[in-house]
C-alpha cells in the first residue's frame, strides 16, 4: 500500500449528498482540505426522476442562497406548480399552487455544476476512484482504501455512496441484505417529442395494478419531454419492467424513448445511528430519502449542508471529530426526525391499502390538503381521519393505528 497526503475530510461518492457536504465544508471553512472520491469516470445523473422541491434551498438558509445563486438557470429545466393524482379508478385530482413549488432539474448539469463549484472553492475531486472500504484501527476509520490499493488518510471518512452504503456497512461488518419491504425497484424512460397536457404539473399514478406498493410518475421536463417511471415495493414485485411497459402503453404519450434505466430507492425510517466515531454517512447512504415518494436529492443536499457546517467548525476550532459528528446526527434528528418518522408511517400505511381504501382517502381530502399532506400537523390529520371514518370506520381506525395517532 502506498501513502498519500492527509485530508481533513474524505468523502466517498459525488452525488448530491457528497458534493453538498464538500461544498458546505468549504463554504464554512475555506481552509479545510476536502477530497471527494467518485467511482464513475464523470460526475452526473445516472437515473433520477429529477424532481426537486424549492423548500430545500430555504431549509439550507445562507448556504441555500449561496448554492441557488451559483446554479445557472440551465440546472432548473422546468418549474412545477403542483401535482395531478390519478386514482386507481382513473379519477384525476388536480392540486395546483399559485406559485411554483419546485423544479424538474437537468440533474446531470446540476451535479456537474456542483462539482465545478466544489473544485473552484479548492476542493479536490478524484474521478474513476472506487473507495473499496474504510481502513480501520481499533474501530476507528483513519482512511480509505481505493481499488488501486492506495490508502488515503483522513481525519474523518464520509460515506455518501448512495444506496450501496459500501463504506459504513463494511466498517460495521454488516452482511445482512437490506429489507426489501423498504426498497422500491424502479424503471424509468426519458422521452422526447411527446404530447403533455399540463407541462407545469407532475403526475402521480396510484393503484396496486399500476404499481404494487409504489406509484407511477410522469415528470414533464418541458412541453414535449418527460421522465416516465414506475417504482414498486421490492418485496412484492420481482421484475418491474412489465409494469413499466404496461404503464407506458396506458399513457399513450407518443414520442421517442431516448433512455431506459432501472434503479432502486430506499424508503426506510431514519436509523438510530448514522455516525460512528470519525465515520459518518449522509444522503441515501444514511437513509435520508423521503420514504413516501423516494425523493433523495433535497434530503441529500440538506444533510450535506448540516454535516459540512459542523465539520468546518470542528476543523477551524480543532475540536474532536467524534463530538462534531454527534452534533451533526443530533441536528438531523432534531430538524428532520419527527417528519421522517411520520412519512415512514404514512408510507407503510399507503402500502397496506387496497385500491378501494385508497380512493376513499383521496375523495375525503381537498386538492389543497393533498398539497400540504407532507407537512400535516396531528390536528389536521385527525380532522381528515374524522371525515374518512364517517365513510368507513374500519379504515379510519386503520389510519389512526398506522400513523401512531391512537
Ligand atoms: C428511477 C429513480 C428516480 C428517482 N427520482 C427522484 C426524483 O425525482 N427526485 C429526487 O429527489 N430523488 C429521486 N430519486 C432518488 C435520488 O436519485 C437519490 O435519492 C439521490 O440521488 C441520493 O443522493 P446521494 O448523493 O445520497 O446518492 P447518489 O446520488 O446515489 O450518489 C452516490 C454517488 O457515489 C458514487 N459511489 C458509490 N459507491 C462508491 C464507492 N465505493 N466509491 C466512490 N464512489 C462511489 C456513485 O457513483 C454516485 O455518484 C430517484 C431514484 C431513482 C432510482
Amino acid at each position: 500500500m502506498s501513502f498519500m497526503p492527509e485530508y481533513d475530510v474524505i468523502i466517498c461518492g459525488a452525488g448530491p449528498a457528497g458534493l453538498a457536504t464538500g461544498i458546505s465544508t468549504l463554504f464554512h471553512n475555506k481552509k479545510a482540505k476536502v477530497l471527494i472520491l467518485e467511482s464513475r469516470e464523470e460526475v452526473g445523473e445516472e437515473k433520477c426522476g429529477e424532481g426537486l422541491a424549492e423548500e430545500w434551498f430555504k431549509h439550507m438558509k445562507k448556504f441555500g442562497k449561496y448554492l441557488r445563486s451559483n446554479l445557472k438557470p440551465k440546472c432548473f429545466e422546468n418549474e412545477m406548480f403542483g401535482v395531478i393524482f390519478i386514482l386507481p379508478n382513473g379519477e384525476r385530482i388536480v392540486a395546483r399552487e399559485k406559485k411554483s413549488n419546485g423544479w424538474l432539474l437537468n440533474k446531470d448539469y446540476f451535479l456537474k455544476t456542483l462539482a465545478a463549484i466544489f473544485k473552484k472553492m479548492g476542493g479536490q475531486l478524484e474521478l474513476g476512484v472506487n473507495a473499496v472500504g474504510p481502513v480501520m484501527k481499533n474501530d476507528i476509520a483513519y482512511g480509505v482504501e481505493t481499488h488501486l490499493g492506495n490508502l488515503i488518510r483522513g481525519k474523518c471518512v464520509i460515506d455518501a455512496t448512495g444506496l450501496t452504503q459500501s463504506i459504513w456497512r463494511k466498517a460495521l461488518k454488516i452482511k445482512e441484505p437490506i429489507d426489501r419491504n423498504d426498497i422500491e425497484i424502479c424503471f424509468q424512460y426519458k422521452v422526447e417529442d411527446c404530447k403533455i397536457e399540463n407541462p407545469d404539473l407532475i403526475q402521480i399514478y396510484f393503484g396496486n395494478i399500476i404499481a404494487p406498493g409504489g406509484y407511477g410518475w410522469v415528470f414533464p421536463k418541458g412541453k414535449n419531454r418527460v421522465n416516465v417511471g414506475i417504482g414498486c415495493q421490492a418485496s412484492r414485485v420481482k421484475n418491474v419492467l412489465p409494469y413499466q411497459e404496461r404503464f407506458w402503453k396506458i399513457l399513450d404519450l407518443g414520442g421517442r424513448i431516448v433512455s431506459k434505466k432501472g434503479g432502486t430507492v430506499a424508503t426506510f425510517d431514519l436509523p438510530e445511528n448514522f455516525v460512528w466515531s470519525n465515520l459518518a454517512c449522509v444522503g441515501a447512504s444514511a437513509r435520508f430519502t423521503n420514504p413516501i415518494h423516494g425523493g433523495g436529492t433535497g434530503p441529500g443536499l440538506f444533510g450535506g449542508y448540516i454535516l459540512g457546517k459542523h465539520l468546518a467548525n470542528a476543523i477551524k476550532k480543532k475540536e474532536s471529530i467524534e463530538e462534531t459528528l454527534k452534533k451533526y446526527q443530533d441536528e438531523i434528528k432534531e430538524t428532520r426526525g419527527k417528519r421522517h418518522e411520520y412519512h415512514y408511517k404514512a408510507k407503510n400505511l399507503l402500502q397496506s391499502l387496497n385500491d378501494d381504501e385508497m380512493e376513499t382517502i383521496f375523495s375525503s381530502m381537498t386538492p389543497d390538503e393533498w398539497l400540504r399532506s407532507m407537512n400535516f400537523t396531528k390536528r389536521e390529520a385527525f380532522r381528515i381521519i374524522g371525515r374518512i371514518s364517517k365513510k368507513n370506520l374500519r379504515l379510519g381506525l386503520k389510519l389512526t393505528k398506522y400513523l401512531g395517532l391512537s
